[in-house]
């Protein structure tokens, strides 16, 4: 990239710089240098992109702010990535990872993966929960094939993000679907054994004729960039039904008097898991660094 870019960035008072300038599925103007260099001279502006907050870095962070770390840009579909064990299924996380989809503005789907180790059908009740809700979701398994032709008609013909912690199975999935991918898996059993081979960077393949699909390094942590406590409740998608009645206009839905949100929740018309997901995300909504 020219060294303009950079400098645009660049805080003077905290010497921060912005981590990602340039990310997967940007469109750029370049110019080939040769066989394998070129120079990156504009970026076209994204119609959106997902993004988290950036892992705290040595010298980057005061005060408890963060920095927003863009995951991709321009994508159609995000797949978020869950398993029903190993790791054990994590209605927390999901949720975490859906109101990042919401705020975005971007599709989002849910799938839960690994389902050949549900014996007992224990996670339809969390499935059906979502899809009362409006989501899409896929169960699928690797070992059964569950859900893999369902998942490549979802991705054919649009730019698809796969994104969940790390070990539910993202590689393994396209692999499956993809017989030609060759995707580095995770050995589970060394699960906190240090250098295993699994995705370190994301990496955005086309798999067939404008399918295109975006891998990322599983995650440990996550949590959305950016979000104002009055503004969360629009990305818990069945709260905006309820709370267009709340008593206050800036009810934020967690002790106000008069609150719909709460009310719902009382009676069985929300779900006090997602309910209870709503707030700890709430609680742990700090002051970012906005650019
Ligand atoms: P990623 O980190 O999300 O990309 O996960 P990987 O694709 O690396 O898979 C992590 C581990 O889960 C590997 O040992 C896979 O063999 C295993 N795995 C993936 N999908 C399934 C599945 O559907 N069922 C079972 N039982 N294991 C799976
Ligand atoms: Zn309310």
């Amino acid at each position: 990239m020219k060294g303009k870019f950079k400098k645009n960035f660049k805080l003077k008072k905290e010497k921060l710089f912005k981590t990602d300038i340039c990310v997967i599925g940007d469109y750029v103007d370049f110019e080939v240098i040769d066989e394998h260099a070129g120079v990156i001279h504009s970026i076209d502006k994204r119609e959106n992109y997902i993004s988290r907050k950036a892992l705290k870095i040595k010298g980057s962070s005061y005060r408890g702010e963060r920095l927003e770390q863009i995951v991709a840009a321009n994508i159609d579909n995000l797949f978020v990535v869950s398993s029903v064990a190993r790791p054990l299924f994590n209605n927390k996380t999901i949720d975490r990872f859906l109101v990042i989809g919401e705020s975005s503005y971007i599709r989002t789907f849910i799938i839960i993966n690994k389902t050949d180790l549900d014996d007992e059908n224990l996670i339809d009740e969390w499935a059906e929960i979502y899809k009362s809700i409006g989501y899409k979701v896929i169960k699928s398994s690797i070992i059964t094939g569950t859900g893999m032709q369902e998942l490549k008609k979802l991705f054919h013909g649009k730019k698809n993000l796969l994104w969940g912690q790390s070990g539910v199975g993202k590689s393994s999935i396209l692999n499956k679907i993809y017989a030609e991918l060759d995707l580095n898996i995770g050995e589970i059993s060394n699960y906190t054994e240090k250098g295993k081979h699994t995705t370190v960077t994301s990496i955005m393949i086309e798999t067939e004729l404008g399918t295109f699909i975006i891998d990322t390094p599983g995650v440990r942590e996550i949590a959305p960039f950016g979000i104002r406590k009055e503004d969360l409740g629009h990305y818990f998608i069945e709260f905006p039904d309820h709370s267009k009645n709340c008593r206050f206009n800036t009810c934020i839905h967690s002790h106000e008097p008069g609150c719909a949100v709460i009310d719902a929740v009382e009676n069985g018309k929300i779900s006090a898991e997602r309910y209870d997901s709503y707030l700890r995300i709430l609680e742990t909504i700090e002051q970012d660094i906005l650019f």
